[in-house]
């Protein structure tokens, strides 16, 4: 049995391991709605704490740290309506309390990771969906998973709405990923349907901004860390592939509108500004000023050759649409990038 409040929790920061018998701070109300973020200490789900933090909720961060870490929310750690347990998601699940919400984000979620980690993706796709689902369900909290626009898979739509069904190799190297983000899906809407848990599901389309790891295999932090160490910039295939990139604070802007809005079936979120990995590639040049060349390097299998979001779902529904146009977004993060160099 899982006891936030009996756990020992491993904080990790800056480099000494505090331990700390109770993590449940004493200046906390308890009338506030709480809610459990899964993956926590992720990108984006410590990206999704701050602003729910900000919003007057009280948070569980949960994460098994395989790619989160706790520098990303250790700004958080003498908040009391804060509070971090660190524990797989895959494993039977019970929170002492209440839980007014869950949002599903564990997952390894770059290509590279889910690469190293298959099984480990396979499983927070399809048992951890299960048994956040299950604990939404027993404790009546609402419910919204992290899916992906990986389920279109190397679309043959473009751009992709939501009501395009993808175009997914489910014995790919990628597989692992949009198969479970898929099933993940297919879960919360049989939940959603058979036993009437208020859940929501965000197609999330490529992210960028500060707390990337730098060696997390993204083209963002790779590019970035490339140019600000005046590497080449390893360009896969001809570059002519698209990607649209959206900076953090607007998806958690638009991630938040649609957990408290009442729709049920999935939006994506993104912003369609679209661009080649190539463009994308020189604009990284440009902005940081380096000199770094631009080299080739063979296409990863199943690598999407495009990928933009449809976004009219969101902006009809939620009066959601990205603000942060892409290169100051891209000037933000190569600030954090450059701190880390
Ligand atoms: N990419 C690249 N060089 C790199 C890393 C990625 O050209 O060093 C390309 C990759 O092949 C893909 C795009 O950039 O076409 C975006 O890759 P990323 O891993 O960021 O995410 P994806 O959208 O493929 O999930």
């Amino acid at each position: 049995m899982l006891e936030s409040r009996k756990l020992s929790v491993y904080w990790q920061i800056s480099g000494f391991l505090q331990t700390t018998a109770n993590v449940v701070g004493s200046g906390r109300n308890e009338a506030m709605e709480r809610v459990l973020v899964t993956g926590g200490a992720g990108f984006l789900g410590s990206h999704l704490c701050d602003r729910l933090l900000a919003e007057g909720y009280r948070v569980t961060a949960m994460d098994n740290l395989i790619t989160g870490t706790t520098e990303n929310i250790a700004h958080n750690c003498k908040n009391p309506n804060f509070d971090f347990v660190k524990y797989d998601v895959t494993q039977y699940l019970y929170l002492e309390g209440k839980v007014d919400y869950v949002f599903h984000f564990a997952s390894p979620a770059s290509p590279i990771d889910y690469l190293q980690l298959p099984i480990q993706t396979l499983k927070v796709g399809s048992l951890g969906t299960h048994k956040t689902l299950g604990l939404a369900f027993s404790c009546g909290s609402k419910y919204l998973l992290a899916s992906t626009s990986e389920v279109y898979g190397d679309p043959l739509i473009h751009p992709q709405s939501e009501n395009y069904w993808g175009n997914v190799n489910p014995i790919g190297p990628r597989g692992v990923y949009d198969e479970a983000k898929r099933f993940a899906e297919a879960l919360t809407m049989a939940y959603h349907r058979f036993h009437g848990v208020d859940t929501k599901i965000v197609r999330i389309f490529n992210t960028y901004g500060p707390r990337m790891r730098l060696y997390d295999g993204r083209v963002v932090p790779t590019f970035i860390r490339q140019a600000l160490k005046g590497e080449p910039l390893t360009v896969y295939g001809d570059g002519s592939q698209t990607r649209s990139f959206c900076f953090v604070s607007d998806l958690i802007d638009g991630i938040y509108r649609l957990a408290v809005s009442d729709l049920h079936d999935p939006v994506n979120i993104g912003n369609p500004v679209e661009m080649t990995v190539l463009q994308f590639a020189e604009l990284i040049l440009k902005i940081t000023g380096s000199k770094s060349e631009i080299i080739f390097e063979p296409l990863p299998k199943d690598d999407p050759k495009q990928r933009r979001p449809d976004i009219s779902f969101a902006k009809d529904k939620l009066r959601w649409e990205p603000k942060v146009p892409v290169e100051e977004g891209l000037r933000m993060t190569i600030e954090y990038f450059r701190g880390r160099i």
